[in-house]
């Protein structure tokens, strides 16, 4: 050790940074984690974990109304928002707590404060004191980004405070149309509140397969969401009952709430990184190489603040990776092929790989296959639902190049198809293996 307090501190207990100092410490490493908020990161205290357990809340109001179908008689059903909000908080402080637990087993020290890079083998924390590390890990994760910059916006809400809003916001606008508006607009709409969504594009989900976003946004309209697309507020002022926003394509909205989802930035804002040389883009993102490793050989970063793959089982794959690079003699570098994704709107999206449009580029001959089909469970609910299926294949070797999915546990089954799919599986492969039945996924084995 001689020179240093310890082989590293992580800066930022999230996902990412958890992992790795958790196996940089399985390692023999002696290992320090800073965190000024709660352990856990976004996914668990801000992201995927609340946002998750909000859209199975959410999903009863369906389930309420499909169960006439089967028989049930169902009675007056009322949702209660404080209910909700102190559920979820008992879970994530549990999970928070767990996290805690793991990182003290392992010998991890926590540090409660704010830490800053103070130089290459240097870093200060908010309580006043500077530690040396043989490495720093930078994984600080990201920050809502809130535009267009008009007069008002700052009585918008990031995803960062719509989770505890003290009173249900009977009137929602949300402006944006990525991962978070979609599934924000799925969720309150099916708690209650009249939600509309402001976005630029003339689709949501720009980057997804074109016809799972025509999709998604028509489920969100048959669910009672109001779109405006190619339209972004100009103004927002504070009215009697809550805030009126003045939109770009002529209508006004009365709203009580207003959730800005226009993407996130990296969290590299005041970390001192220029104390050390280390180079960023021009967003903020900390540039590293495939070891994850900083233009400066004792700095590496991980996860969103790098702003690759912005999901938290890709931080934890690369912080896992840097603690085996640098601290168990194993260098391993992360392999970003076939990362599924899923948005949990209801219905979800699942995908995995390239979509038509992006693979009509790189090969000469695509085949197409399709299936639109109605859930089984539609047809007894009778909600109008249908699900739908795309595999995009090479016409040349017959390697499936994408799937896309929409419809009921669409996630679950992106999940297991990238299985076969980094395993460059082909059409007859996927022909080949026998289906089970009755399913929905089914159809992935038997598409003409
Ligand atoms: P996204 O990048 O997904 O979407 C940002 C949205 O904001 C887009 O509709 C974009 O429009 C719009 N936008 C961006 N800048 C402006 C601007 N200046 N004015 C108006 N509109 C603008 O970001 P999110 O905030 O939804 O999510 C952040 C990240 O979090 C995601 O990229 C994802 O990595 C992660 N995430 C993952 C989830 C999951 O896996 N289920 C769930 C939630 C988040 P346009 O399309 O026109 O650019």
């Amino acid at each position: 050790m001689s020179d240093f307090d310890y082989d590293l501190i992580v800066i930022g207990a999230g996902s990412g940074g958890v992992r790795a100092a958790r196996i940089a410490a399985s390692h023999g490493a002696k290992v320090a984690i800073a965190e000024e908020f709660r352990v856990g990161g976004t996914c668990v205290i801000r992201g995927c974990v609340p946002k998750k357990l909000y859209v199975m809340a959410s999903r009863f109001a369906d389930d309420f109304e499909d169960a006439r179908g089967f028989g049930w008689q169902v009675g007056e059903t009322r949702f209660d928002w404080p209910t909700l909000v102190a559920a979820k908080e008992k879970e994530i402080t549990r999970l928070s707590g767990l996290y805690e637990q793991t990182l003290g087993n392992a010998k991890v020290e926590l540090i409660r404060a704010r830490a800053t890079i103070a130089g290459p083998n240097a870093v200060h924390f908010s309580d006043g004191r500077t530690a040396r590390a043989r490495y720093i890990l930078v994984a600080t994760g990201g920050a809502p980004v809130l535009a267009p910059h008009v007069p008002g916006l700052e009585w918008g809400l990031s995803s960062n405070e719509i989770f505890d809003l003290p009173t249900f916001p009977q009137r929602l606008l949300i402006v944006g149309a990525g991962y978070i508006a979609v599934e924000f607009a799925s969720i309150f709409t099916r708690l209650g509140s009249q939600v509309a969504l402001a976005y630029r594009a003339d689709l949501p989900l720009r980057g997804f397969d074109d016809d799972l976003r025509s999709r998604v946004a028509e489920a969100l309209t048959g669910a009672g969401v109001i779109h405006h697309p190619g339209a972004l507020p100009t103004r927002i002022d504070k009215s009697a009952g809550g805030y009126k926003a003045t939109m770009s394509d002529g209508e006004t909205r009365e709203v009580d709430a207003l959730l800005i989802a226009t993407g996130r930035r990296p969290l590299t804002q005041s970390l001192g990184l220029e104390r050390a040389g280390v180079a960023t883009r021009e967003n903020g993102a900390i540039i590293v190489d495939a070891q994850s490793r900083t233009n400066v050989p004792s700095i590496y970063a991980v996860g969103d603040v790098t702003d690759r793959i912005n999901l938290t089982p890709v931080a934890i794959r690369e912080g896992h990776a840097f603690a085996d690079s640098v601290f168990g003699n194993a260098p391993t570098t992360v392999n970003y092929d076939c990362v599924a994704s899923a948005v949990f709107t209801t219905p979800e999206l699942g995908t995995v790989g390239m979509t038509e449009a992006a693979a009509m580029k790189d090969f000469p001959a695509l085949d197409i296959y399709e299936t639109s089909f109605r859930p089984m469970r539609a047809t007894l609910s009778g909600r109008a639902e249908r699900v739908y299926m795309k595999l995009v294949v090479d016409g040349a070797s017959q390697r499936v190049l994408g799937a896309h999915i929409f419809g009921p546990e669409a996630g679950e089954m992106a999940q297991l198809v990238a299985i076969p799919m980094r395993m460059g599986a082909t059409k007859q492969d996927f022909d080949a293996t026998m289906a089970v039945h009755p399913t929905a996924a089914e159809e992935l084995v038997t598409m003409r």
